[in-house]
């Protein structure tokens, strides 16, 4: 293969059959995102937003990227804005990865921390302050931004179809920080296929199921607040899983497959088990693993 820029390796992830044996003969499929060449699902996001202020007139030149993160979008974002050389500010939540701020970093992106205490809708208000201070400033808004689903909608999910090559999904299973990747998928999967069922996934301290929200380790999903995204999407489940259970994965699936899964998959992958149990013989669940767990190792996640 040969190539010009970095960014034409986002996309187009490998979709793997995880053969585990489960007694019902269900298959669990995962798309792996950490292929991606920034490391994760978000370098999908990230150079969809910035073609798409480009290509409303919202960036320009001399434009500020300020954007609220998590870690992988601003990681997205910063590789997407190096190719257009614009000025890229993340604002970060203190507790999340020190590998990924740390990565967004060498991308040349500046770090703003926010406290821990004050979760995502603290970096939201703290991106918003410092876009009315800094001139030619643009927020791309992942958490409101129809971009943001609109991004899954047109690459990830098509790929899960043609990956698929025919075979029937009876569920499709994935995680939710902003929404965009759960709602954005399902969106143009129930318009293939109206029967496949669609089942969200957050971690303890979330509050989609009604539990009380507090601090998690699992990174990337969970919720403060409803998406906006979900409101044009079928729900058919929530399903709620502790931090012990995805961490739990992420080792399994390392020690087992050879696959170094962050802890957001592992979540992915405990529901996606759980789900097996519940459905008929030989149903085909399609899940997603957002990023590796590389960039988790400072959290010492594989010690005992
Ligand atoms: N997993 C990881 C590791 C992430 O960084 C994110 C994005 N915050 C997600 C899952 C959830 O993706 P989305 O924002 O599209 O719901």
């Amino acid at each position: 293969m040969f190539i010009k820029s970095i960014t034409e390796l986002i996309g187009q992830t490998p979709l793997i059959d995880l053969q585990l044996d489960i007694p019902n003969h269900s298959r669990i499929f995962a798309k792996l995102e950490m292929f991606n060449p920034g490391g994760s699902i978000k370098d999908r996001l990230g150079q969809f937003l910035i073609n798409d202020g480009i290509a409303r007139h919202v960036i320009t030149a001399e434009t500020v990227i300020i954007e609220p993160t998590a870690g992988n979008t601003g990681i997205g974002l910063a590789l997407a804005a190096q190719q257009h050389h614009l000025r890229t500010i993340l604002v970060v939540p203190e507790k999340f990865s020190y590998e990924k701020q740390q990565l967004m970093q060498a991308l040349g992106a500046e770090i703003v921390n926010t406290p821990s205490s004050a979760g995502i809708k603290g970096a939201i208000a703290k991106a918003k302050a410092l876009a009315a201070e800094i001139e030619h400033s643009y927020v791309p808004m992942q958490f409101a931004n129809p971009a943001n689903p609109e991004t899954y909608y047109q690459t990830l999910a098509p790929e899960l179809i043609q990956d698929l090559n025919g075979e029937k999904i009876t569920a499709f299973v994935a995680g939710a920080g902003s929404g965009g990747t759960f709602s954005g998928v399902a969106k143009y999967l129930n318009a293939y296929d109206a029967t496949i069922q669609n089942i969200v996934v957050e971690p303890e301290g979330s509050i989609l199921n009604g539990g009380p929200a507090h601090g998690h380790r699992t990174e990337g999903i969970g919720v403060e607040f409803v998406p906006p995204f979900f409101e044009d999407v079928r729900i058919d489940r929530t399903m709620t899983i502790s931090d012990e259970d995805a961490f739990h994965q992420v080792r399994d699936v390392a020690a087992r497959l050879g696959l170094f899964i962050g802890s957001s998959s592992g979540a992915a992958l405990a529901a996606s088990l759980k789900l097996a149990k519940t459905l008929p013989e030989n149903s085909h669940i399609v899940t997603i693993f957002p990023d590796s767990s590389e960039r988790y190792m400072s959290d010492k996640i594989y010690e005992k």
